[in-house]
């Protein structure tokens, strides 16, 4: 177990580059959505990716950075996809696809590898 003062250090440095990163992939794909970024949160979630609520709050798990960066930017464009479609339809996917083509390798890569960089 790490001490909690350098545990602590370690996901302020994830977490900030984590907000860059996908700051910067929601900036590309919101322009090309034709709508504003969205509001988001880098947060730690033991169990989840990320959300996007009802009010268009993008909530993206921190421990991503730790992944290859398609899988982030995989996991930050189906949350943006979101804020268009609530839900998994074939038009959500749909959109997913225009955005991003290669998407159901990344989709599928995290799925089998994500649990690796979960902490
Ligand atoms: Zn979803």
């Amino acid at each position: 177990m790490l001490p909690l003062l350098i545990k602590k250090a370690v996901w302020n440095f994830y977490s900030k580059r984590a907000e860059e990163e996908v700051e910067k992939i929601l900036k590309v794909y919101s322009k090309k959505l034709g709508i504003a970024p969205p509001t988001f949160k880098v947060k730690h979630q033991r169990r989840r990716w990320g959300s996007c609520s009802a009010d268009n709050v993008l909530r993206i798990n921190f421990q991503l950075v730790m992944a290859p960066p398609e899988q982030l930017e995989y996991v930050v464009v189906h949350e943006l996809c979101h804020v268009i479609e609530k839900n998994h339809s074939a038009r959500f996917w749909k959109l997913v696809k225009q955005l991003m083509p290669d998407y159901e390798v990344y989709r599928k890569s995290l799925k089998k590898e994500g649990w690796k960089y979960m902490l």
